[in-house]
């Protein structure tokens, strides 16, 4: 295939793509993609990192063959073209399979690199961490609203500096960013444990700076920071407005980004969204990959819960965690508070976790509804969004939006009512027990390949919510 048509053909495989993932993972990834050639049914694409290579295999394998095949008919087979080194220009032409690449990409820069500081480095048993054990991967749960923020960090851990740098968390407050960010220096020191990690809030960064201004050692503050193989600074937005933190800041900044070190930053919020901070260090954090972490989802709170409650050797009935679960929707911070007041509790009074208990607990933490969301207050919302009568919605019509309307109240009732798939079909135009199963799995299909969808049932799911 000639390289118009190729890129052609490429152009509108980005396009199914990026409607099939979030606009950050396609950032991350398919943005730095390119097409190499298409002959004999082999497509060869080229990328700059084994990093997102083994991240799409992992992640969009099937969106890739499907969407692959849809532009570019039947292929044979997919192989990866990775530029090892920019500086040698040396690259290695792999399949799509696990071929061990290792031995070619290690180009050691590092000590090419090596600034005549790195001679008089202390040694890394001088320095601590000030990392917390208890923060590792081990018992951070993964789900959709922190997954690419952990891949990219475990892939990171692998490799410091040698794929995204500097790495950008932000998200709002109790989603397990210090966690993450913690769970990532410890990985890097046990898979390098000559590396010089430090882990460090902004808030005591800033301390630290006023303290050397105030006693002339300013100096030193900034070569100990050099020293530094991988920095973690949490909470980057206290900086903002402290011109002469910053400052100091930006030149500690580019000298590890230069001589090859990994830079870990938290935040509240994007980087562009922060007040205060000088041009110049936003454009720096920009460089590297921002990662969201949105709020958990239903299934990552059930998950983090029961993790708790194993943790603690709890008996918890799965119904109060689903109740749980459901009411306490902000934060992880928040569902720790309860178990741990739940278990002070029925220690303390020697009474067993009940409903009681848990009703009298959770306002403590969350406003509670009174008025649990029923199927007719879902079927209400959907009827609202798609402009149809709530009669219609229960009637026979076969006609195709009122069927799709159908399905989607029921595939939300299930997400937002206790009741079981027979109740939601009799509810709902009468209909059986396998018809409900049916719409439910129809949805989640559709969710998965078309982004209409997705928003459709995004804005159904916000009116619900706001009822
Ligand atoms: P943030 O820094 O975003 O405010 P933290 O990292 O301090 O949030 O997390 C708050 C609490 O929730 C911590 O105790 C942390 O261990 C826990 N936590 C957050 N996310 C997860 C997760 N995915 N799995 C397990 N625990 C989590
Ligand atoms: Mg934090």
């Amino acid at each position: 295939m000639d390289q118009i048509s190729l890129q052609q053909h490429w152009a509108k495989c980005l396009e199914i793509i990026k409607d099939n993932i979030s606009p950050q993972q396609f950032e991350a990834t398919f943005a730095f993609v390119e097409p190499k050639s298409f002959e004999d049914r082999i497509l060869v694409l080229s990328m700059p990192s084994e990093f997102i290579r083994d991240f799409i295999e992992k992640h969009f394998m099937n969106l890739m063959r499907s969407t692959f095949t849809r532009v570019f008919g039947k292929i044979d087979d997919l192989y990866y073209d990775i530029t090892v080194a920019k500086e040698t220009n040396a690259s290695v032409h792999e399949k799509s399979s696990d071929i061990n690449i290792e031995a070619v990409s290690s180009t050691n820069n590092r000590d090419a690199r090596k600034s005549p500081d790195d001679l008089t480095a202390p040694q890394v048993q001088d320095l601590d961490s000030q990392l917390r054990p208890s923060y590792n991967f081990g018992n951070f749960i993964e789900g959709d609203s922190n997954r690419l923020a952990r891949s990219v960090g475990e892939a990171i851990a692998q490799k410091p500096a040698k794929t995204f740098n500097p790495f950008f968390v932000f998200g709002p407050s109790g989603v397990g960013k210090t966690h993450l960010v913690n769970a990532i220096g410890l990985r890097v020191k046990e898979l390098h444990p000559q590396m010089r990690v430090l882990y460090i809030s902004a808030h005591l960064f800033t301390v630290q700076y006023t303290d050397a201004v105030r006693q002339n050692k300013v100096n030193d503050f900034i070569r100990f920071y050099q020293t530094i193989d991988t920095l973690i600074i949490d909470d980057i937005q206290e900086l903002s407005g402290k011109i002469q933190t910053q400052n100091t800041f930006f030149h500690i900044f580019n000298h590890l980004q230069i001589n090859g070190k990994q830079i870990i930053l938290t935040c509240d919020r994007p980087p562009i969204a922060i007040q205060g901070l000088e041009e110049r260090l936003l454009t720096r954090f920009k460089w590297g990959l921002q990662a969201e972490i949105t709020k958990p989802t239903q299934t990552l709170r059930k998950n983090i819960l029961k993790a708790l409650v194993n943790k603690d050797g709890l008996q918890i009935p799965e119904s109060i965690l689903k109740f749980i679960s459901e009411h306490v929707d902000e934060s992880v911070r928040d569902l720790e508070g309860i178990i741990n007041s739940l278990m002070a509790h029925s220690i303390c009074y020697n009474c067993e976790i009940n409903m009681n208990l848990v009703q009298k607990i959770l306002p403590r933490f969350v406003e509670v509804n009174e008025h649990p969301i029923t199927i007719d207050n879902v079927k209400q919302s959907v009827c609202e969004y798609f402009k149809i009568k709530p009669s219609t919605i229960d009637s026979r019509c076969r006609k195709q939006d009122v069927a799709y309307a159908r399905q989607v109240a029921m595939f939300l009732s299930c997400e937002f009512t206790d009741c079981n798939n027979t109740q939601i079909g009799l509810q709902i135009g009468n209909r059986n027990h396998a018809t409900v199963v049916h719409a439910i799995n129809t949805v989640k299909d559709m969710m998965e390949m078309d982004a209409k969808a997705r928003q459709d049932i995004d804005a159904i799911r916000e009116l619900i919510r706001t009822k």
